[in-house]
């Protein structure tokens, strides 16, 4: 009983259509976008220089528990693209330490001998031209210099609170800058009347509304709620992007069409975006007309309790979406824990939307927790699993084993730890792929299994972590088999067959890995694969 098919049109197919062109009864409809239909391919053609503009794979609807939100209007195949989309603004993100205002260079390590500082505004860019650009040398230098007189960034490596005031302030001056752009800012969703009574309010109060109305002289172009508007904007629509130079920290974009996707904790599209903050959406998995086109800003691998609360502090709502309401996080039991009363039990929270109140019962005895105590176990064991660095295999191999008596095998903390290992079995100095045992290439891929087991439920289709991880599995698998046959403990056939499967799980991560933007970690890693892939397929046409 999902608010998607309650509202999935009539079909098209019933022949009420008519021609775009003519009004003659219609008899084919637009394979791009399922809305517009014609009486033969000729109409179709003559219509397209017109329809192309509009020919999108999805519309926005109205949909009483969502608002608006983005439908498929027709069936979308995975690796379809539903849109593109160029942030309308860009900024740093709260708290970050100093960078570049204009390409977001991390300028951490940077001396002051190398920095450029504004001739206008004195604030610290990695060069000459970044001071330049016009994002930044038209309003906002002109603002940002009445600060000059206050506030001199020195120190790099500490996070400086005017940075706060960036982002909110490029959305701001779009007003007279970009019109248009800023019609669609502020048409973003600001839930000033949830946020006013958060912690946040007083301290962008502080930090962004007094500062740009004090020292920046802005009082007379932006009211209070016209900032906090701007703030709550970003707070609740940005995305966070990775670009280049940028070291650990994230810059935020602004793509008000991404933002007309609702959330779900199971999302059924993946997007990219590039160095030009372009962003791609496409299809994970098939979509089909009438359905909705979900995002998540959640991770994927959390567990219900963790994701719900990311959602309801940052983006202020309450998810209640199926795998949300769904005890078992639709068969994942990645919240679950072991019984400590029966063998095969595994205890679950009865109402998992009441995280705080909800007793937890064993799905084979009647053993039950409280949720202050499920909660509590749950947060000590984060606290350690949180305490491992980021290479420490044994570590992670540790704790997997410390705990498989109390945790459910997928526990999403476990799942974490596995996501760790499979990429650091084969990459790490100490745990390099050549140098690995066959129990530790065993290790690697039934690590990937298990991880892959989830994913594909709560990421399932085309999505990074599925793409990283068959990349990571095809390796220890190759690696495996060549072993094994060179040893004489297989056949010729059977080691064909094992090379086969390699192929086949090398050329899906390709599929998946291609479509992420060739400058990534993650296209790179693409790359890598299409070689890996090219080189398979030659051996094994020579076998
Ligand atoms: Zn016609
Ligand atoms: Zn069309
Ligand atoms: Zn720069
Ligand atoms: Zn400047
Ligand atoms: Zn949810
Ligand atoms: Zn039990």
């Amino acid at each position: 009983m999902s608010v998607q098919k309650m509202n999935r049109p009539e079909s098209p197919a019933n022949g009420s259509k008519v021609c775009a062109v003519c009004r003659a009864k219609a008899s084919q409809i637009c394979g791009g976008c399922g809305e517009i239909a014609y009486c033969a391919k000729e109409h179709q053609k003559q219509h397209w220089s017109i329809h192309k503009t509009q020919c999108k794979p999805y519309k926005i609807v109205s949909i009483e528990k969502y608002g608006r939100c983005m439908v498929a209007s027709k069936n979308i195949k995975p690796g379809e693209i539903i849109f593109r989309e160029k942030a309308i603004m860009t900024g740093p993100k709260q708290g970050c330490l100093p960078c570049c205002l204009t390409c977001y260079t991390s300028l951490e390590n940077v001396e002051e001998a190398s920095l450029f500082r504004c001739p206008g505004c004195n604030f610290p860019f990695c060069q000459e031209k970044c001071a330049k650009s016009s994002e930044h040398s038209e309003a906002e230098c002109l603002v940002l210099s009445k600060t000059k007189s206050r506030i001199t960034i020195t120190d790099m490596t500490k996070s400086h609170p005017v940075y706060q005031c960036i982002s909110p302030l490029r959305g701001l001056l779009l007003k007279t800058t970009q019109p248009k752009l800023f019609e669609a800012f502020k048409g973003l969703e600001d839930h000033n009347n949830l946020r006013r009574q958060t912690e946040y309010w007083g301290v962008y109060q502080v930090n962004v509304v007094e500062f740009l109305h004090k020292v920046c002289e802005l009082s007379d172009q932006f009211t209070e709620e016209e900032i906090h508007s701007a703030c709550g904007a970003l707070d609740v629509n940005a995305y966070e992007i990775r670009p280049p130079n940028s070291g650990q920290q994230r810059v935020l974009g602004v793509f008000p069409l991404a933002s007309m996707m609702s959330h779900n904790c199971v999302s059924n599209m993946n997007h990219v975006i590039d160095g030009n903050y372009q962003m791609t959406v496409r299809a994970s998995v098939p979509i089909m007309r009438g359905e909705q086109v979900f995002s998540s800003y959640a991770l994927a691998l959390e567990g219900t309790r963790e994701r719900r609360a990311l959602l309801r502090q940052s983006k202020l709502f309450e998810c209640d979406c199926a795998r949300c309401s769904d005890p078992t996080e639709c068969s994942t039991y990645l919240s679950a824990l072991r019984c400590q009363k029966c063998p095969t039990g595994f205890v679950l929270p009865i109402r998992p939307l009441e995280e705080k109140e909800t007793p937890w019962q064993c799905t084979q005895c009647s053993y039950k927790l409280t949720a202050v105590v499920v909660n509590r176990v749950v947060d000590k064991l984060k606290e350690e699993f949180e305490a491992i660095g980021p290479n420490e295999v044994e570590k992670f191999e540790g704790f997997l084993k410390r705990h498989a008596a109390l945790v459910h095998p997928n526990h999403f903390l476990f799942t974490s730890a596995r996501q760790s290992l499979s990429q650091l079995y084969g990459r790490d100095e100490r745990f390099l792929l050549n140098s690995l045992t066959a129990e530790q290439l065993e290790r690697k891929i039934s690590i990937c299994q298990q991880l892959l087991s989830v994913a594909n439920v709560v990421e399932p289709g085309l999505t990074r972590i599925r793409g990283v991880t068959l990349y990571e599995m095809h390796a220890p698998m190759l690696l495996m088999a060549r072993r094994t046959f060179e040893a004489g403990q297989c056949t010729s056939a059977e080691f064909k067959e094992k090379i086969e499967a390699v192929r086949s799980i090398l050329a899906e991560a390709t599929r998946i890995l291609s479509l992420e933007d060739p400058a990534s970690t993650e296209g790179a890693m693409g790359t890598a694969a299409v070689q890996a892939l090219d080189q398979i397929q030659r051996w094994i046409s020579s076998m």
